[in-house]
């Protein structure tokens, strides 16, 4: 009898742990596992719709992080006996070619909810069927598994916490699946090739250098996703106190960080939601080992709310389909939010920080988006795609189905807008982090790091900031931006 060889591709699941399309390939007597760099994934591209605009679709930051952690899996495999054969180029043209070269029986893979992975998928689907494989799809990046849900996945509610009511009663959350025994690669398979460098996938990108400003080095892979849980978890015991602390906007440990690990699929929640029980039994069960699973929630509640309504989310009016919001286009001023250059200082560091190292922090994020969309009222999406270029952490769902809900256009009946000196005297009492990205406000008592434009002249020059020279000037009156929104 021939053996039976079985191709695993790789996607945004780039783990060995708790990976169901690599146990189910596993079965296979030879297994050939394939990661493909689509182009589709890089470069500019038009973000189409009314009102057209351009936008890098993967920057510097998490271009970075993804080649590290196709680095990681391939030493991971190759520990193991096994390969990662790498490939640049359309899925399906490169996936049907290796296993056609193979001579593969079956094709395993994980899916996403979002249009741009369907339709890679559906395309792979096609050129498969004349070659009589049927790829098989698994579920794999949530904490509730799809079929787990407690209702159809069209009838998900559009709240969060019914959503989050209906799971916490009504489902489990699965056990993480081990790693399996990886059958031997054949020796008879293609070239593994190498992996291309920043530069073959865009030529605009350079590697970027570590600032070490930033909150952690986010090292892409499992290997430092399965060390930070450990260092953040056990090691450093933050779990204890991450309710108190999960707002704060300097250092690695207010939050865990594990979003570009998520996201990139070097670590599955299910696994981390098995680190935060085994904490609960031996060290402490309390509000804070409960929040990080409630977080959790919010990034699978995303997932399927894209299920659910798909490409609505990508609308100007979002999954309502709001007509009644006047957004603007105006370049000059979008990309003084871009660069950090607004004259808000809460805005323009979390942009500086964001620029730098591709991550900012939640509340960062829930203020820089609240400005562009409500107190500028540029169009939403143009902020959100922004995000996606420079995100380390970027996710189609927890991005827009995020930013939507600030520009009162998805999951939530209320307008919703930050008021943002009010939340910077809240958050950064001190003014510690505006100044950490800002130095050049560095010589300013807190509140006037915080409203700059509220110095005299008098005391501009005492304090050595200019307005206008040393830092800009407001490009809105906040006050009076509120006002159209009430
Ligand atoms: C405008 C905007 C855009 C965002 N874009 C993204 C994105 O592209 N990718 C992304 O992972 N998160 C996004 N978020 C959610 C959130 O800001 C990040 O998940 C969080 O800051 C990541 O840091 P952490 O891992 O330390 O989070 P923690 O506070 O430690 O939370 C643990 C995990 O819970 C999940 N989570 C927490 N808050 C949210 C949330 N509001 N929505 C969805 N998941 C959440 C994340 O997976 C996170 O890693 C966005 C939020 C806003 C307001």
């Amino acid at each position: 009898m021939t053996d039976t060889i079985s191709l695993v591709w790789f996607r945004r699941d780039l783990r060995l742990h708790d990976n169901e399309a690599l146990v189910e390939a596993c079965a296979a007597d030879r297994v050939v596992p394939v990661y493909c760099f689509d182009p589709g994934d890089y470069g500019t591209r038009p973000f189409g719709g009314d009102d057209s605009f351009d936008f890098e679709k993967t920057g510097a930051h998490r271009a970075r992080f993804r080649l590290e952690s196709v680095a990681d899996l391939r030493s991971s495999l190759r520990d193991r006996d096994s390969d990662l054969l790498v490939r640049v180029g359309r899925p399906e043209s490169v996936i049907p070619d290796v296993a056609a070269a193979v001579d593969a029986a079956s094709v395993t893979m994980h899916t996403w909810p979002t249009a741009e992975e369907m339709q890679v998928e559906a395309a792979v689907k096609r050129e498969h069927r004349d070659a009589d494989i049927d790829p098989r799809r698994f579920w794999g990046h949530t904490l509730t598994h799809l079929d787990d849900l407690p209702m159809a996945y069209d009838d998900v509610p559009d709240t969060y916490t019914t959503f989050r009511n209906a799971v916490e009663r009504d489902a489990t959350v699965r056990e993480p699946l081990h790693i399996p025994e990886i059958p031997a690669f054949p020796a008879d398979a293609p070239d593994p090739g190498s992996i291309p460098s920043i530069a073959d996938l865009d030529e605009t990108l350079t590697t970027p250098r570590f600032d070490d400003r930033g909150v952690l080095r986010f090292d892409g892979g499992e290997t430092a996703a399965l060390d930070r849980v450990e260092s953040y978890i056990w090691e450093g015991d933050h779990l204890r106190e991450y309710k108190e602390t999960r707002n704060r906007m300097l250092g690695a440990d207010y939050s865990s960080k594990f979003s570009p690990w998520l996201n990139e699929g070097c670590l599955s929640p299910r696994y981390v939601q098995s680190e935060v029980e085994r904490y609960e039994d031996v060290r402490v069960s309390n509000d804070s080992t409960y929040w990080l699973t409630f977080e959790l929630r919010w990034r699978d509640f995303f997932q399927f709310q894209f299920a659910k309504h798909g490409t609505e989310f990508f609308r100007r009016g979002g999954i309502r389909d709001r007509t009644d919001i006047d957004w603007r286009t105006d370049d000059a001023q979008f990309e003084r939010w871009a660069a950090g250059e607004t004259g808000i200082p809460f805005v323009d560091a979390n942009m500086r920080e964001l620029n730098a190292t591709g991550y900012m922090s939640n509340r960062g994020r829930q203020n820089a988006a609240s400005f562009l969309a409500n107190n500028l009222r540029l169009d939403w999406r143009r902020g959100a795609a922004y995000f996606e270029t420079q995100l380390v952490d970027y996710d189609p769902a927890s991005n827009y189905g995020n930013w939507a809900y600030i520009a009162g256009v998805g999951n939530d009946s209320r307008d919703r807008y930050f008021n943002i000196v009010k939340q910077a005297r809240q958050y950064d009492a001190n003014a510690d982090y505006v100044k950490h990205w800002l130095p050049e406000l560095d010589g300013l008592p807190a509140e006037y790091a915080h409203e700059p434009w509220t110095m005299t002249a008098d005391e501009q020059a005492d304090y050595g900031v200019q307005l206008g020279r040393d830092y800009p000037e407001p490009m809105v009156d906040l006050e009076a931006s509120y006002e159209t929104l009430r």
